[in-house]
């Protein structure tokens, strides 16, 4: 490894020892980029690497909001607006408990080079709260993200920072939030937020655009192993708005979701989830997203309690698309011992980086990873931005189309990326160069601040 690019990995896990994920996803990028500083000595001059390691700006704010009983709460906010080099900070917003500093800036840090990969002009943001959604009312929410956005929307707009959804995050939420947005502002400039309602300038596609993406670009790794992706089983963790844009695309294209797991444990459907079992699924999600057991119970098909599908051997694909570190050594092994040919990460950071290594070292299966896996559904951010600026609405399968033609890029430029430095068919890497290369040329290019 290049001795600067390990000083300052060195660096990062020194200064952020107390963010874990925040080291573990410099380090996973930053692996891939040696040839590139070897290449560019000027980077090391511009100290272009320990920059990057530095949000350009992060922020932290108090919200409080009242619950139904009329007690009042305090919350945590934060906006880690990461890199704006290459467009206006772009990235969604995590409601969850254990959100703290080094999650965020794992995630800003991740969507930096993601939004790159896009090929449209995004920076990296993310931003979020402990807030904990689980058995809020619609009313309590609303109050949550009303507050929320007061402390945040001087800071934000559609040229400065573009939050979006992301875990606890969605069309209700980003509803309430532009709604106090546009009484503060008095604007109507709904290019500030992306994945809104169709009514007010939403995108078609945006809410399935992560999951559609996702299987867009498995297709596109089938036809470079000239394999195709008609009667693929699949195995997937997760089943929120990713999950179930995979199962509804794999279906449409002739595949199948057969295995999925939840919370409290994994379902066997060998039928795959199509037709009427989507929407259960989101009826089951909207009453409840920590169990999925009720859809065994439904369809009279196998439910595993506590445990994980990976190792399942009946399967072709494995995609993790529920949360960061889903798949540990212990899993990894299994997935390598179960045969399974395709292993594409979709969730940010699904894999620990010790899997991680250890299943790109196993011949015979190709790893694709979530930074360019998942890039579909901020791609469409950008669309959805595109559409606002300029007033008006694409079909449907315009933006599909759009979204379709971006994953096609996204492979292709990953794969040539590491074709060029003599690396083979190694999609992880491809991606953190590809990625990586032009964030840190439009650094140079602006000079050093
Ligand atoms: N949170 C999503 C992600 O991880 C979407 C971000 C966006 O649309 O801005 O990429």
């Amino acid at each position: 490894m290049n001795a600067y690019v390990e000083s300052v990995i060195e660096y990062v896990k020194q200064a952020h020892a107390s963010e874990p994920e925040f080291v573990q996803t410099v380090e996973e990028v930053f692996s891939s980029v040696s040839p590139i500083i070897d290449a560019h000595p000027e980077y090391e001059k511009a100290d272009i690497l320990k920059r990057m390691v530095e949000p350009e700006r992060m922020f932290t704010f108090r919200v409080n909001w009242m619950d139904d009983n009329g007690n009042w709460h305090t919350n945590r906010g934060w906006r880690c607006q990461f890199n704006g080099a290459i467009g206006p900070f772009k990235g969604g917003l995590r409601f969850q408990k254990n959100v703290y500093e080094g999650i965020i800036k794992f995630l800003g840090f991740e969507q930096t080079f993601k939004n790159s990969l896009t090929g449209l002009p995004m920076g990296g943001a993310k931003g979020g709260s402990d807030f904990d959604p689980a058995g809020k009312s619609d009313a309590e929410v609303m109050r949550f993200c009303q507050s929320f956005m007061t402390a945040l929307y001087r800071y934000i707009g559609p040229d400065v920072d573009v939050p979006a959804g992301d875990m606890g995050v969605g069309g209700r939420e980003i509803g309430y939030l532009y709604g106090q947005y546009r009484r503060l502002k008095g604007v109507w400039e709904n290019g500030v937020l992306t994945g809104k309602g169709l009514t007010y300038g939403g995108s078609l596609i945006r809410p399935e655009a992560t999951g559609y993406g996702a299987v867009y670009y498995l297709c596109e790794v089938l036809k470079h192993e000239n394999d195709t992706i008609e009667g693929k089983r699949i195995a997937i963790s997760g089943y929120g708005n990713v999950g179930w844009g995979i199962m509804k695309k794999a279906a449409e294209l002739g595949a199948k979701v057969t295995y999925f797991a939840g919370p409290d444990g994994y379902i066997h459907d060998p039928d795959g989830v199509s037709g009427e079992k989507l929407d259960f699924i989101l009826e089951m999600r909207a009453k409840d997203p920590m169990h999925c057991k009720p859809y065994a119970d439904k369809y009279g098909v196998e439910f595993v309690p506590g445990a994980k599908c990976w190792g399942v051997k009946d399967v072709d694909v494995y995609m993790p698309a529920a949360t960061q570190n889903d798949v540990t050594m212990e899993s990894a092994e299994k997935i390598a011992a179960s045969g399974v040919k395709y292993y594409i990460e979709v969730a940010n950071m699904p894999t620990t980086n010790d899997a991680l290594n250890f299943l790109r070292a196993q011949d015979g299966i190709v790893v694709a990873p979530s930074k360019a896996v998942n890039a579909g559904g901020v791609g469409v951010s950008g669309l959805e931005m595109s559409q606002n600026s300029e007033r008006l609405v694409w079909t449907a399968e315009e933006v599909d189309e759009k979204l379709k033609q971006m994953m096609v890029n996204i492979h292709k430029v990953s794969a040539e990326a590491a074709e060029e430095y003599g690396l083979g068919y190694d999609l992880v890497a491809g991606a953190n160069i590809a990625g990586f290369k032009k964030v840190a040329q439009a650094m140079y290019e602006q000079g050093v601040f």
